[in-house]
């Protein structure tokens, strides 16, 4: 079973509890022109700060919030994830400069706060723990993966006290196992990492298909998240691009969707 849901407006939502606002950006209904059309939620990716400042402006509006409770991280490809309070509201919202220094994860408690990042082929990890009142935010490419962003935030969770099959995960569009090519280099850290269970498929010399829908499943299953509590959305990024910016296809001159996590009032 799936909780997400594709809308005809500007965005998909992920449908987890009442009590949760989840959505993941498509390029229609923006300002943006292209390659940048037309809804583009990056300043870093040479598109208008004016334009981009629209475009967000407009998705919060849909989900009944302003750019000043927004927070958003600086995405390094890497593993750190930290708590978002309403004293970072605003962070990076208005000016990448001011996203939350070094993190490709957000974790928050805060009712009015919305944690945002931008995707463009990386997996959006969506993180709501419902009971506990907290969602949370990863951005996991293949080194986010691999590195254990999702294994940080989780530790973080449970820290927390939060009972872990209260843990609900939504795996958002990305680049699937259709497209995502990587090379020897890739396949070897992610074998490292997972031993035969490394979801890749040989396809010619020293290549490989691999999946990172299911090998972010399969780590957050041995971490304890129970399987029936994981929803991957199974939107490929690059196969639709009427419907998404893909870095991959496009050759790195793209946006980027948003993904965007609150608590709903
Ligand atoms: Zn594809």
């Amino acid at each position: 079973m799936t909780r997400w849901i594709r809308h005809k407006s500007r965005y998909l939502s992920w449908q987890v509890s009442e009590g949760v606002m989840a959505i993941f950006t498509i390029r229609q209904g923006g300002v943006s022109l292209s390659p940048y059309d037309t809804l583009n939620i990056s300043f870093n990716v040479g598109d208008l700060p004016s334009a981009v400042m629209e475009n967000r402006r407009r998705v919060l509006a849909d989900i009944g919030h302003e750019l000043s409770q927004l927070v958003m991280a600086e995405q390094v490809h890497h593993n750190r994830v930290a708590w978002a309070t309403s004293h970072e509201a605003g962070a990076g919202s208005i000016a990448s400069t001011t996203a939350l220094p070094g993190l490709d994860g957000l974790l928050t408690h805060s009712d009015n706060l919305v944690l945002g990042m931008g995707f463009a082929d990386c997996v959006p990890i969506f993180i709501a723990a419902p009971q506990h009142h907290a969602v949370g935010l990863l951005h996991a490419g293949w080194r986010g993966t691999v590195r254990g962003v999702q294994r940080q935030a989780i530790g973080l969770l449970k820290d927390d006290g939060i009972d872990l099959s209260q843990i609900y995960i939504g795996i958002g569009p990305s680049i699937g196992p259709c497209c995502y090519e990587v090379d020897e280099r890739v396949a070897t850290e992610f074998r490292a990492q997972m031993g035969e269970d490394a979801p890749l498929v040989a396809t010619r010399a020293g290549h490989y298909l691999l999946d990172l829908w299911e090998a972010n499943r399969q780590q957050l299953m041995q971490l304890g998240i129970p399987d029936a509590n994981i929803d991957i959305s199974g939107w490929c990024t690059a196969c639709h691009g009427d419907q998404f910016f893909s870095y991959r296809r496009d050759h790195g001159r793209t946006g980027r969707m948003g993904g965007f996590i609150c608590m709903s009032k």
